[in-house]
Parts: structure tokens; C-alpha cells; sequence
């Protein structure tokens, strides 16, 4: 058997990967013409790839490197637990410290009455048992028939059965047979692309209204909950104008449903506050978290549970639970990730010097012809790119088409920027500086200035 190493030549690496290794969300016969870039190691908000080129990560991962890469403490930590208590499940009435200790410091961090946890491998499998958990509650309530869920259209909750009916992308439904029943959705809270005429103020309460009407169609007996990302991320980052939230939550409130807040990516300070629904003042029963709890150094997510839930839930005996749920190794590593956060003053430099530099330096995107909107939340962004920005129009070609040629221009310049669609997005590291920050802009308006002419040539603009 060939050792396979870094130092392999990359065509040979690539050849192996196309040969075994499915990709997600990737059109494999595609990927293996072309030969997947190959990232060898990280360090701060850089990667660097097999062929030695140095990018800046403007993705954080997949919206999840907050503290940045490489930082031995975190490795030191998972090192420690793997040789003292490498595993042990929290079934069967037993427990361990780093899930003890790890709960604890959450029910610190998080606002209100989310004092519990159950803890879970990744996002889908947080968002599957909240699916779980919310219908038994109302089981345990005495109103069994309270079980459809309701979420928005362009959501993204995950890659599991539940969690992706969840979700509102329509291609994840297409294959395989989702959505699961009793999920309703809605319309999401995108002004630039579905507004219209209205004034982002007037189109954020229309949209959140159709949560009220979806109540009253469904009727009350049978609605449990509601979800939505503070803002949604995979969905192109799209931050609901400011009348949104606080109507869901009244609507939630005066109908009595629960509401839950995905805090995937919104999580652990992407928004300059620790939790997205601070932010945007959203007072949820039950919190999605995964992603930045660990900085992605181990896959650990988690459903954070009010008082009032966990009560009713703790009643029954909750059928539900992972091999890896409060996995000793991932909680470990997640404490060890909350203490550089917490102690370093992550999260209060991106409220109160790296986010604001960030959005200046954006905002400045919005003047590029190609540009129609740039907008920005704490540590997450998007440029929406557009043919005729006057008018917010969509280009011609397949959705998609301009964002693919722009992230490839990103790519060439060392950036990495996703596209979702034809909006482009960043999320990037928590611990990113005012010089790296100026480095991302500057390299995101090379690629906007090629993508721009290679459109223009290509008669799509
Ligand atoms: N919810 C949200 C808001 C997400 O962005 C994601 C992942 N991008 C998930 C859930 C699913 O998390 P995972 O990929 O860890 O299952």
C-alpha cells in the first residue's frame, strides 16, 4: 500500500481523492476532470494548499474556524482527554466531567433561562433532536397534535432527513423524498431579492406575518414551533430587516408556539454579540448550536434548552441520543475553544473594533459596478452581484453563473470567498485584523474588477 503524505504530488493526491472520496454537495464526475484543491495546513486566517499558495480563508471553514486556526491549546486539550477518558457514552445514567463542565460554562454564556443542554455530533443532528424534542413536549403538554414545525423557504438547518426538511432548499428536497411531514414553510425575510416596492421596514413585518397566517391556516392545535437562523447563512447571508424579528417573536408569544433559534453559524460571537438571537433580540426556547463551539477542531453541536422545555422533557424518559452526544474529547476541546474566546476578549473586539472596520471597509464594495448590495452583520457578510444595480436585477444566465466565475476570480487572487447563488458571502475567523481585513478587500475587489470583465466579455452583462 502507498503511504499517502503531504508531500505527494498533488495530481497523484488528486487522483486518489476522485478515485475514492465523495465529496458533499459536489457534482463528483465534475470535481474529478478538474482535481479538488488540496489544503495541507492553516494557520491564523490563512490556509495554505498543496501547490504552496497562501490563502486567505474569508470562510472560516465552513463558518466555523472562530478562533482561528492553529492554536495548540486545542490540540493540547483533545490530548490530554484522549489519554485520560478518550470516550465514554452519557447513556445509562452515567456522565463525565468535560460534559459536566462544558454544560456549566454554557448555561453561563447563554442569555435567559437556557440552562440545559443535549448534546449532539453536529448541526443536523442538534436540529433532528430539536424536531424531537419540541413534538414530545407537546405530547408530554397533553397537545399531541401540536407537531408541524414551521421554517422558511431558503432556510438551511442541515443535511439529515429531518434537518434538511427543515431547511427550505428546494434541491435538498428534490432528491431523496424530504420533506418528512408536518414542516411547513414560509417565505423567507429577503428584501433585495423578493421585496419589490416595498420599504425594507414595511416587507420584514409582511414576512413575518405570514408566520401568523401560517398559524391560523394550520390552526394553533397543531403548530409546535417555529425556526429561522437569526440570519441565513447558507442561504446567502441574508440579514432580515430590522421589523422582523421582534414580530416573529410577538407572534410566537401570542400564539404560544416555541420558538427556535439556529445558532450554527450565528453562534459564539459571529455576530458581535455571543449569540445571534442578542442581537436581534429573539428570546428562543431552544438554541441550535454547533460550528463555533468548537472553532470546528472537533465536531460537537448541541440543542440549549430553556428552563420551562427542559422540565416537561426531563418528565419522560426522552427516547433520543448519539453514540457521540457529549462526546469527552469534543467537550473538552469545546471548554478549552470558550475559555481563548472568553478570556482573550474574542468576541468584544469584534463588537467593538473588528466588525465595525469590517463593515466600513464592505460598504465600500456596494460602489463596484457589479455590485448591487453589500451588507453586513458582526462577522458575516454578502454582495449581492447584479447586472443592473439601479434596479436590484438578477443577470439573465442561470442562477449561479456570475458567482461561480466570481469565486473563481476569488480563488485566483488567494481569497477564499463562497458564492451562494449570485450573492457572495464571507464569515470570516473571529480573530481576523484590520491588516488581514484590508488584505480581504483589497483582494475582493481585484476578483470583483475580473469577474466584471470576464462577464462583460462573456456578453452575461
Ligand atoms: N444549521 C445551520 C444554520 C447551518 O448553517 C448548518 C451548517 N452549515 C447546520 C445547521 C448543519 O450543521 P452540520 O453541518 O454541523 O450538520
Amino acid at each position: 500500500m502507498t503511504l499517502i503524505t503531504n508531500h505527494m504530488p498533488t495530481a497523484q493526491l488528486q487522483a486518489l481523492d476522485a478515485a475514492h472520496h465523495m465529496h458533499p454537495f459536489t457534482q463528483g464526475d465534475e470535481l474529478a476532470a478538474k482535481g479538488a484543491r488540496i489544503i495541507t495546513r492553516a494557520k491564523g486566517v490563512t490556509l495554505t494548499d498543496s501547490e504552496g499558495h497562501e490563502i486567505l480563508d474569508a470562510m472560516a471553514g465552513l463558518w466555523c474556524v472562530n478562533i482561528g486556526y492553529g492554536r495548540d491549546e486545542l490540540a493540547e486539550a483533545a490530548a490530554r482527554q484522549m489519554k485520560e477518558l478518550p470516550y465514554y457514552n452519557t447513556f445509562f445514567q452515567t456522565t463525565h466531567v468535560p460534559a459536566i463542565a462544558l454544560a456549566d460554562k454554557l448555561a453561563e454564556l447563554t442569555p435567559h433561562d437556557l440552562n440545559h443542554v443535549f448534546y449532539a455530533g453536529s448541526g443536523s443532528e442538534a436540529n433532528d433532536t430539536n424536531i424531537r424534542l419540541v413534538r414530545t413536549y407537546w405530547a408530554q403538554k397533553g397537545k399531541p397534535t401540536k407537531k408541524v414545525i414551521i421554517s422558511r423557504k431558503n432556510a438551511y438547518h442541515g443535511s439529515s432527513v429531518g434537518s434538511a426538511s427543515l431547511g427550505g432548499m428546494s434541491a435538498m428536497h428534490a432528491q431523496g423524498g424530504l420533506p418528512i411531514p408536518d414542516v411547513h414553510h414560509i417565505n423567507q425575510p429577503h428584501w433585495y431579492g423578493e421585496g419589490g416596492d416595498m420599504t425594507p421596514e414595511e416587507f420584514g413585518l409582511a414576512r413575518a406575518r405570514e408566520l401568523e397566517d401560517a398559524i391560523l391556516e394550520l390552526g394553533e392545535d397543531r403548530v409546535a414551533a417555529f425556526i429561522g437562523e437569526p440570519v441565513q447563512g447558507a442561504g446567502g447571508v441574508i440579514i432580515p430587516p430590522e421589523t422582523y424579528w421582534p414580530e416573529i417573536q410577538r407572534i410566537c408569544d401570542k400564539y404560544e408556539i416555541l420558538l427556535i433559534a439556529d445558532e450554527v453559524i450565528c453562534g459564539f460571537g459571529r455576530t458581535g454579540t455571543w449569540f445571534g438571537s442578542e442581537s436581534f433580540g429573539i428570546k428562543p426556547h431552544v438554541m441550535t448550536i454547533a460550528k463555533g463551539l468548537s472553532s470546528g477542531y472537533a465536531p460537537i453541536g448541541g440543542s440549549l434548552v430553556c428552563d420551562e422545555v427542559a422540565e416537561v422533557i426531563n418528565g419522560c424518559e426522552f427516547a433520543h441520543g448519539y453514540t457521540y452526544s457529549g462526546h469527552p474529547v469534543a467537550c473538552a476541546v469545546a471548554l478549552e475553544n470558550l475559555r481563548i474566546l472568553q478570556e482573550e476578549g474574542i468576541v468584544d473586539r469584534v463588537a467593538s473594533d473588528t466588525a465595525p472596520y469590517l463593515k466600513k471597509k464592505w460598504e465600500t464594495l456596494a460602489d463596484h459596478p457589479l455590485v448591487g448590495e453589500a451588507r453586513i452583520a458582526g462577522m458575516m457578510g454578502s454582495i449581492a452581484l447584479s447586472p443592473d444595480k439601479a434596479n436590484r436585477a438578477a443577470f439573465a444566465a442561470d442562477p449561479g453563473t456570475a458567482g461561480l466565475i466570481c469565486r473563481e476570480a476569488c480563488f485566483a487572487n488567494n481569497l477564499v470567498m463562497r458564492h451562494v447563488g449570485d450573492r457572495m458571502v464571507i464569515s470570516p475567523p473571529l480573530v481576523i485584523t484590520h491588516e488581514e481585513i484590508d488584505t480581504l478587500i483589497a483582494r475582493a475587489g481585484a476578483a470583483l474588477d475580473q469577474a466584471h470583465a470576464r462577464l462583460s466579455d462573456e456578453g452575461l452583462m
